[in-house]
């Protein structure tokens, strides 16, 4: 199958030269020059992979990186960086890239790299689909299903689903999901997490009052029971 690469990057001369590159080798590739652009492109059809630069208009590299991962998406990120410094690739690693090349680089070696963190990312994508009892999750196509039949969500309420099953059996506190789910947005009260809770509750519990799939923490939070 071929692998589509999206690469996000505002410099024109590089646009071209690695686009030309990666369609001479077979992949299949998306361009975006602005960040908010590339987010929404990830978003709304995630890739093989993400070559992303770090300094964009809309959106930097660093928050592009951190939003793919906050909402749950595997997909690979190599980060191109213009920057020699050490701390930058080492935030962007810790933000969940899984590779970084400093500019200038050869073509050879991007297309080297991106072989490297698909061929380090196989097989196939284990952590796109996680299924826990009734409940699966497609992370690559945002989508969420209880037995086969597809439950509609609200975006909050898909991030909080796939928090818990992440964390499958372990307590996931109202502080957890605060910083994961709605990060600088400091109006949100533990009450709005609740509310949230209830919805998805109604939406996949076979008896919302008597929940069996999302269980509540007394004065802790909540955990996905798995079994
Ligand atoms: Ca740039």
């Amino acid at each position: 199958m071929t692998k589509t690469i999206l690469l996000i990057e505002d410099e024109p001369g590089i646009c071209m030269a690695v686009k030309d590159e990666l369609e001479f080798e077979g992949f299949h590739v998306r361009v975006e020059t602005d960040g908010l652009a590339g987010l929404a492109s990830v978003l709304q059809n995630p890739p093989s992979l993400v070559l992303l630069d770090l300094m964009l208009p809309g959106k930097n590299g660093f928050e592009i990186c951190r939003e793919i991962r906050r909402r749950g998406i595997a997909t690979p990120v190599i980060v191109l960086t213009a920057r020699s410094q050490e701390a930058d690739k080492i935030r962007g690693l810790e933000l969940g890239a899984d590779d970084y090349i400093t500019k200038p680089f050869s073509l050879g070696e991007v297309v080297a790299r991106i072989r490297a963190v698909l061929r380090r990312c196989q097989p196939e994508h284990a952590n796109d689909v996680v299924q826990r009892g009734a409940i699966t999750v497609d992370f690559r196509k945002h989508q969420v299903f209880k037995g086969n039949k597809l439950v509609e969500l609200t975006e909050k309420e898909f991030l909080i689903l796939a928090l818990l099953m992440k964390r499958s059996s372990e307590v996931v506190t109202r502080d957890d999901f605060l910083k994961t789910i709605w990060g600088e947005e400091v109006y949100v009260t533990h009450r709005t997490i609740d509310i949230h809770i209830s919805a998805l509750r109604r939406k996949i519990e076979d008896n919302p009052e008597h929940p069996m799939l999302i269980l509540s923490v007394r004065n802790v939070g909540y955990k996905f029971n798995a079994s």
